[in-house]
């Protein structure tokens, strides 16, 4: 009966996402969470079917029914991200219930301040505040790391990212990093522990490096966050084998 808990995963991964664009949306704009989803321009309400995660994006064909604006193809890759990390970390642990609750409620906190960071370029302390007990308490309970290493690792990671936006601003008289990136590396830290936490910001710095040379994009602000979610996510699914295959053509 694995399918049935499969699909299940999925089905709750993709509701949650469609969720977090809405938290992402609009907790920075002091909106409240209830109340229907609806066209940004014309104010037109979601019908049913159209709040359905990715279908509903579908049978739009990615235009408002109404006024025939553009609907962002970030609101159903959104979803899909999130089904898919829901389904794979299950698969990958559900013979370690803590865990998967741990890294799911990691995930979505890196949704939401992902979508915030895209339309704002800020990072909502309020979301971080209901998350940091949540991942604080929940990794003590779970074996991947003793309490000590996630709690070194937050400090760690809020330290650097401290210091880099310190070094940042003394030397480039501009701001690199925002506050949100750096209390956001506190959660983190605690999520992946001292081990991992570095590398998350070695993979988000090198995709974000390659996405730059890439794309070319010349007007200003870059997001930040998309990358770090990138890098912590393969940091705590590979990190520990990448660690060990880089020591080994070390030795
Ligand atoms: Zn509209």
């Amino acid at each position: 009966m694995d399918i049935v808990w499969y699909i299940y995963v999925t089905f709750i991964g993709l509701m949650l996402g469609s969720f977090y664009n809405v938290v992402g949306i609009r907790v920075p704009a002091g909106e409240s969470l209830l109340g229907r989803s609806h066209c940004p321009k014309c104010g037109k309400t979601l019908g049913v079917v159209e709040l359905i995660p990715v279908i509903g994006y579908l049978v739009l064909m990615g235009k408002c029914k109404e006024c025939k604006s553009h609907i962002s193809i970030k609101y159903p890759l959104i979803e899909l991200i999130s089904g898919s990390l829901f389904l794979l970390l299950f698969v990958l642990l559900r013979g370690n219930m803590v865990e998967y609750i741990v890294s799911i409620s990691f995930v979505s906190l890196m949704l939401i301040v992902v979508v915030s960071d895209l339309y704002y370029q800020v990072v909502p302390d309020k979301v971080l505040l209901v998350f940091l007990p949540i991942i604080l308490v929940l990794r003590m309970f779970s074996d991947f790391i003793p309490w000590y290493e996630s709690l070194i690792g937050g400090i760690l990671g809020f330290g650097f990212m401290y210091l880099i936006a310190w070094y940042g601003e003394k030397r480039f008289k501009k701001q690199a990093l925002g506050g949100g990136d750096i209390k956001l590396y506190f959660i983190i830290g605690l999520f992946l522990g001292y081990n991992l936490v570095f590398l998350s910001l070695f993979f988000a710095s090198v995709i974000g490096l390659l996405y730059g040379m890439i794309i070319r994009k010349k007007t200003g602000y870059i997001p930040f966050v998309p990358f770090i979610f990138v890098g912590s996510i393969l940091s705590y699914l590979v990190g520990q084998a990448f660690i060990d295959w880089y020591l080994g053509i070390l030795m």
